[in-house]
C-alpha cells in the first residue's frame, strides 16, 4: 500500500508537470483528500466573495473583447487547448483517478472526453448558424442570428470533475463567452489543473486571448452562490444533485437569467424475454458497478422480464460476489473508492432502508482488504425489491442496484417511468417492436434512451441531459451550443414600401 508521503509526491509531481503554481496547493485552508487512501494531498484556498467577484468582473471585461474574435479563431484557441489536453493526458488522467478515485481507464477516459469535446467545438466554430425564414412581407427578408451570451458560469460535481467543464466551456468559447468555473470543493486539483492548460494554450494563441477569459473559483456552495446570484452571468450551467439544482434554478429565474440544470438521476434497464443476455450482462455490470455507482448515469434499476429473471440475477449474482476491488493505482481492480465517509453512510442507510421494505441484498459492505482504513470502498450491492417502494424512488450516489420483476412490457416502461428523475434509460431486446416502443412517445420519458446498452458511457455527439428532476438541461453535441448563445431575430426591409406584419394598415 502506498504510504502517505508518497501519494502526495505523486500529487506534487504531476501538479508540477501540468503547470500548476505550487502557491495555489500549498497552506490553504481547505485540506483536498484523495479518497484512495483517504489522506491529505494537499491545501488549496478558498475564493473570498470579493475575489469571486473580482473573477466575474475580469471575466465580463474578457468577454467583451472575444465576442469581437471571428468564431473560427475563438475554434483555433479551442483546437490548441485540445492539443494541451492531449499532451496531458497521462498526468490529468492520473490526477483524476487521485482526486476523484476513478480506475486508470477511467480517468485517462474523462480526459478523452475533454478532446472530443473540444474537436466538436472546433468543428462547430464554423457553423453557428442561423435560420432564414420567409417573409410574409414583399421585399423582406426574416432571419435569426447567434450572438455571444457573455459570461457564463459553470458549477461542477466531484465525479466528473473535468469533463463537465469542458462539454460547457469548450462550447462557450468558441460561442464568444467567457467562462467561471467552480469546480467541486472535494476535487479543486483538477481544475486547477484545466485552468494552467487553458493558461498555456492561450499564451500560444497570442494577445487576442484576453486575460479573465477562463476563471476558477475555489470553495463550497457559498462560493458557487456569488456566481449564481450575478447578474453579469447571464448563463449558469450547474451540475450536482437535485437538491442543488432546485435551489440554483430558482436563483437565476430569480434573475431572469438562464440555467443548464444537469442533476440526479435514476437510471433503468428493461431486460426483454428476447434480450442476449450475456450482452446484457456486461453491460449492466459496467452501468451498475462501474465508477464505484458514482456516475450521474450508473444504472440504478433493473426492470426483469419474469421469464429470463431467475437466469439473469444468478449471473448477476456471481458478477457481484467476484468483482475485483481496490486501490487502482495499485492494481487493475475495477471497482475504486467511493469518495468519503458521507457517501458510505448513505449507502448503508439506503441499504436499510431496503432490507426494511422486504428487500434481499447481496453485498454492500465495507471493503478493508488490502487497502487504507482511512478510504471508504464497497463491495457492489444487488438488492431484489417487491416493488418499487422506498429508497429505490431515490438516487442514492453508491453502487446499489436494485432488480425489480415484470410481465408485461406495459407495465416495464411504467416502472422505468415511474420515478422523479428522467435522466437515462436502456432496454435489451431483439424484437423491434419492443425497440421502438421503448424509443417512442409512450416509451421511455428519459432525455437519453439506448438500445442493447447500459445506461452510462454516453458520447459526445449527442445532446446530453434529462428531464423531470434532472432538470432539462442538455449539454454537449447536437444543438446544445445555443443555450450557449443569444438567438436575434432580423427583420429587414430592403423595398421602398412599409407593410405591415397581419395586414395591420397605420397610413400618416
Ligand atoms: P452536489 O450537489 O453536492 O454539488 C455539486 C456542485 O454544486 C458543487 O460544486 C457544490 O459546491 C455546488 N453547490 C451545492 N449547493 C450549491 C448552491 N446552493 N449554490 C451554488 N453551488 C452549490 O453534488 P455532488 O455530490 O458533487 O455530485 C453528485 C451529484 O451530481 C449526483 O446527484 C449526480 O447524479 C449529479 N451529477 C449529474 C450529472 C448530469 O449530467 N446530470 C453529472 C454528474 C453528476
Amino acid at each position: 500500500m502506498a504510504d502517505a508521503s508518497r501519494l502526495t509526491e505523486t500529487v506534487q509531481e504531476v501538479l508540477r508537470s501540468l503547470g500548476v503554481d505550487p502557491r495555489l496547493t500549498e497552506g490553504g485552508n481547505r485540506p483536498v483528500r484523495s479518497p484512495l487512501t483517504g489522506e491529505i494531498v494537499a491545501h488549496v484556498h478558498d475564493s473570498t466573495a470579493q475575489e469571486a467577484r473580482a473573477a466575474i468582473g475580469s471575466a465580463h471585461e474578457a468577454f467583451l473583447q472575444w465576442r469581437k474574435v471571428p468564431a473560427p479563431r475563438r475554434g483555433e484557441f479551442v483546437r490548441l487547448l485540445g492539443e494541451e489536453l492531449r499532451a496531458a493526458k497521462d498526468d490529468l488522467g492520473r490526477l483524476v483517478t487521485i482526486e476523484a478515485g476513478k480506475i486508470v481507464s477511467e480517468g485517462l477516459g474523462e480526459v478523452q472526453e475533454m478532446i472530443d469535446i473540444c474537436d466538436l467545438a472546433v468543428g462547430l466554430s464554423r457553423q453557428l448558424y442561423g435560420l432564414t425564414m420567409g417573409s410574409e412581407r414583399a421585399d423582406h427578408r426574416l432571419q435569426e442570428q447567434w450572438h455571444p451570451a457573455g459570461v457564463v458560469g459553470v458549477i461542477s460535481a466531484f465525479n466528473f470533475p473535468v469533463a463537465v467543464w469542458s462539454w460547457n466551456a469548450a462550447l462557450a468559447f468558441v460561442c464568444g463567452d467567457a467562462v467561471v468555473w467552480k469546480p467541486s470543493e472535494k476535487t479543486p486539483l483538477t481544475a486547477l489543473a484545466v485552468q494552467a492548460l487553458v493558461e498555456r494554450a492561450a499564451r500560444k494563441f497570442g494577445p487576442d486571448a484576453p486575460q479573465g477569459l477562463s476563471r476558477v473559483l475555489i470553495g463550497a456552495r457559498e462560493v458557487g452562490e456569488v456566481l449564481v446570484e450575478d447578474a453579469r452571468v447571464p448563463v449558469v450551467s450547474a451540475t450536482g444533485s437535485t437538491a442543488m439544482g432546485r435551489i440554483v434554478g430558482q436563483k437565476v429565474a430569480a434573475r431572469f437569467g438562464r440555467s443548464i440544470l444537469e442533476l440526479g438521476g435514476n437510471n433503468a434497464s428493461i431486460v426483454t424475454p428476447s434480450a442476449d443476455l450475456d450482452l446484457a450482462l456486461r453491460a449492466i455490470a459496467f452501468g451498475a458497478i462501474g465508477t464505484a455507482g458514482q456516475r450521474c448515469t450508473t444504472l440504478r434499476r433493473l426492470i426483469v422480464h419474469e421469464s429470463v429473471y431467475d437466469t439473469l440475477v444468478a449471473s448477476l449474482k456471481r458478477v457481484y460476489a467476484s468483482v475485483s476491488i481496490g486501490n487502482p493505482l495499485e492494481s487493475d481492480a475495477l471497482v475504486g473508492p467511493l469518495i468519503d465517509e458521507a457517501a458510505f453512510q448513505g449507502m448503508q442507510k439506503a441499504l436499510a432502508e431496503a432490507r426494511a421494505a422486504g428487500g434481499k441484498v447481496q453485498g454492500g459492505e465495507r471493503f478493508t482488504e488490502g487497502v487504507s482504513a482511512n478510504a471508504f470502498y464497497v463491495r457492489p450491492a444487488l438488492v431484489e425489491m417487491a416493488g418499487q417502494t422506498g429508497p429505490v424512488v431515490h438516487e442514492t450516489f453508491a453502487p446499489i442496484l436494485y432488480v425489480l420483476k415484470y410481465s408485461t412490457l406495459e407495465e416495464a416502461i411504467a416502472l422505468q417511468n415511474g420515478v422523479p428523475q428522467g435522466l437515462s434509460s436502456s432496454i435489451f431486446t431483439t424484437d423491434m417492436r419492443e425497440a421502438d416502443r421503448f424509443l417512442s412517445a409512450t416509451g421511455s420519458d428519459c432525455g437519453i434512451a439506448n438500445v442493447n446498452m447500459g445506461s452510462s458511457g454516453a458520447e459526445i455527439g449527442g445532446a446530453f441531459g434529462g428531464e423531470k428532476e434532472t432538470g432539462g438541461g442538455r449539454e454537449s453535441g447536437s444543438d446544445a451550443w445555443k443555450a450557449y448563445m443569444r438567438r436575434q431575430t432580423n427583420a429587414i426591409n430592403y423595398g421602398t414600401a412599409m407593410p405591415l406584419a397581419q395586414g395591420v394598415k397605420f397610413d400618416i
